[in-house]
């Protein structure tokens, strides 16, 4: 019996990346002097003059990924005739907790097997991807599953592995006040999943850090 060849799928675009407007710099800037406003602060005061607009542009950088299609970045990929795992570890990773707006900052590391043709893509992609994807308000559950998401459904790969730690600023500045505990959540699909060994073999790879 002949099996035909595994064709990728044509990429469609991801729901949840909606074309986002552009941030309306004027509108943040004006929240922000109400904040310091409600806080009792004196926006005219020299050091806060400029903090309004500084915040706007600051937002403008950090939630970029709200403007951008994150499976861009897999959509090139070679035929590498390379079937084994391939893992990036230590991708820095910054993001901001969408229920108190302050950062979570940490590393990902991201494993796959490609598909039976030896798919690949390139590895500075894959880190474009977590960027995409960090830089919007998130939670990082829901983080680490989009990335695992995404690499499945561009990638086709046999497997896919996605871990991220994090210390989420508001755990350390407010409510429990723990500092230095870091939050670790982990995405795992296809061969990662349904083999105890292949999972092992991801492990043994991070722990060899
Ligand atoms: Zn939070």
């Amino acid at each position: 019996m002949t099996s035909e060849p595994r064709r990728l799928q044509p990429i469609e675009p991801l729901s949840e990346s909606v074309e986002a407007a552009p941030v309306d710099l004027d509108r943040v800037e004006r929240a922000v002097k109400e904040i310091l406003l409600a806080i009792g602060e004196d926006p005219d005061r020299d050091g806060l003059r400029e903090t309004p607009n500084r915040i706007a542009r600051m937002y403008e950088e950090i939630f970029c990924g709200l403007r951008e299609m994150p499976d861009h970045h897999l959509k090139v990929t070679f035929e590498a005739g390379h079937d084994e795992m391939i893992m990036v570890r230590d991708i820095a990773l910054a993001s901001i907790c969408e229920h108190h707006l302050v950062p979570f900052i940490g590393k990902a590391h991201v494993a796959y097997i490609p598909d039976a043709e030896g798919r690949i893509t390139g590895i500075s992609k894959l880190a474009r991807l977590v960027d995409a994807y960090a830089r919007r308000p998130q939670v990082q559950e829901r983080l680490t599953t989009q990335i695992a998401d995404e690499i499945e459904r561009t990638l086709q790969p046999r497997g896919v592995f996605v871990m991220i730690e994090a210390e989420h600023l508001c755990m350390s500045m407010r409510g429990v006040r723990k500092p230095d505990s870091t939050t670790v959540t982990s995405a795992v699909r296809g061969l990662f999943r349904d083999s105890a060994a292949t999972r092992y073999e991801a492990m043994r790879l991070l722990d060899a850090r």
